[in-house]
């Protein structure tokens, strides 16, 4: 008999048994896809944003990149039988982080804090490592749903107060929350 745990949508979270199946597969995904768009990478301080280099270092900013879609590539869990994630695969985000490349629909080229946001993902994967973040960012989209997921919720407050014209080390502050 499973047991529901105390919040979440769904009655049953991933196993840890389950991760490990998904994982590889999710992996090989991420590579083929960052190889597919390898061609069509900018990194970020090549576009040039005022406020980025305020809150993240100078290697950070020379070494992720952004690549500009009209769809944004998303995981196919379902056809995996991973069906519990449906909501995320159709959800419309207008962008979506894979180690340290991200990816945004192109009508948000000029979107400062849409890459300030990603950024803050990049530094979550640099930080957790592949394997930590998967299983993070999965765990928390089963227990709350993508905009209350705790590395969501992370990116989405470190966002608004760039927004608000806070001054922080994003890094930093990443590095004590994750801690
Ligand atoms: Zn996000």
């Amino acid at each position: 008999m499973l047991t529901r745990p105390l919040f979440g949508r769904h009655s049953t979270a991933m196993t840890p048994e389950e991760f490990q199946k998904f994982y590889p597969r999710l992996l090989g995904w991420i590579d083929t896809t960052l190889k597919a768009h390898a061609g069509n990478t900018q990194t970020v301080v090549s576009r040039g944003f005022p406020r980025l280099p305020l809150y993240f270092s100078a290697d950070t900013l020379a070494s992720a990149k952004v690549v500009l879609v009209d769809q944004l590539p998303i995981p196919p869990l379902s056809s995996w039988g991973l069906t519990r994630f449906v909501d995320f695969e159709r959800g419309d985000f207008s962008g979506i982080t894979y180690l340290n490349t991200f990816f945004i629909k192109r009508d948000e080229l000029r979107n400062e804090a849409i890459h300030f946001h990603e950024l803050i993902h990049v530094i979550q994967w640099r930080i957790l490592g592949p394997e930590q973040f998967l299983r993070l960012y999965a765990d928390g989209l089963e227990r709350f749903g993508y905009s209350d997921s705790p590395l969501e919720v992370m990116a989405y407050d470190a966002e608004a107060a760039f927004m608000a014209e806070d001054i922080f080390d994003a890094e930093q502050l990443v590095a004590q929350k994750l801690s």
